[in-house]
């Protein structure tokens, strides 16, 4: 049984009947998309009225594929991010997520979440604060000894365990912090502008990094951004959305691309026409009220 804490990591305490229930919508739909998404919509109830978030959503996603999503601020991203998350309900619509409901894909462990501040506890050292979820769910000390120091690992962060956020750099920040959400060795990696708030330099680093992360994991990637070169390079595919409410409006295809890119592929003509389309997407779906 799940300890009941804040919905950060994922766990809202979820009893076995409700997992139950929920697989009954699963029945006769489990494909081979890791997320299935279809007619789905969503509308927050605001104080001043209802608010459209998503409307009518189509979207599969296949494992190991890395995911971009690009829209205006505001088109629902952070939304449709957290529906798959389980931490929103849809009002319409189906999902799946490894074929599953997202609830029963939670209490699986299958997300690692990262947003757009690292959110790491200046009290904890590193190695502490990527130990944090092992710790909440009661793995053993060894346990998390041994996840950690894999992960951090990964990010490259091996020899800052004991260092405390505020002596690491904003990207080595946000590197603890993927390596956090990897604590638990997820299926789907979904990340939040991970990158938005660090200079161009750096992002450009991390995006090499995160790139070598996912082929050496095989982990399959959601990625919100603002920026057309960011996705670009990142991504099998790309999911341009409209402003409010969101909506898909192009996926792109970019695996033409190749998996093992270096930041020079910007330079090339695939390259460059694959960003004109995100443009021409993004410019066509724009309304330009705010
Ligand atoms: P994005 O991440 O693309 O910027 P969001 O998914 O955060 O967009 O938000 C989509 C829309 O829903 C926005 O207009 C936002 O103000 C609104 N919204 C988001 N969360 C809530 C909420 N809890 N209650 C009411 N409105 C919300
Ligand atoms: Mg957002």
């Amino acid at each position: 049984m799940l300890k009941r804490v804040t919905s950060e990591f994922g766990e809202k305490g979820d009893g076995p009947a409700h997992a139950a229930s929920d697989h009954r919508l699963v029945a006769g739909h489990a494909g081979t998309s890791v997320v299935d998404i279809r007619g789905l919509s969503l509308t927050y109830e605001a104080a001043d009225g209802p608010v459209y978030a998503l409307s009518d959503v189509d979207l599969q996603i296949d494992e190991g594929e890395f995911v971009s999503f690009i829209g205006p601020s505001g088109c629902g991203k952070t939304t449709l991010l957290r529906v798959i998350a389980d931490l929103e309900q849809p009002n319409a619509g189906h999902i799946h997520v490894n074929g599953v409901s997202p609830s029963e894909a939670r209490l699986r462990r299958d997300y690692g979440f990262v947003f757009q501040a690292p959110a790491l506890y200046p009290w904890r050292s590193i190695r502490k604060n990527v130990e944090l979820p092992l710790e909440i769910f009661g793995l053993s000390k060894a346990e998390r000894r041994e996840r950690s120091d894999k992960q951090l690992d990964l990010v490259n962060l091996k020899g800052f365990e004991n260092k405390f956020p505020w002596q690491l750099s904003g990207g080595m920040q946000q590197r603890a912090s993927i390596a956090r959400a990897l604590s638990f060795d997820p299926k789907l990696l979904l990340m939040d502008e991970p990158f938005g708030a660090l200079d161009e330099i750096v992002r450009d680093h991390l995006n090499e990094q995160l790139l070598q992360l996912w082929r050496k994991t095989g982990k399959t990637v959601l990625f919100v951004t603002h920026s057309i070169p960011e996705a670009v390079f990142l991504s099998t595919k790309i999911v341009v959305m409209s402003p409010r409410p969101g909506r898909i409006i192009d996926v792109i295809d970019a695996g033409i691309l190749g998996r093992e890119r270096r930041l020079e592929v910007r330079e090339t003509p695939e390259f460059l026409k694959i960003a004109h389309r995100v443009r021409e997407g993004l410019r066509s779906g724009h309304s330009y009220d705010d």
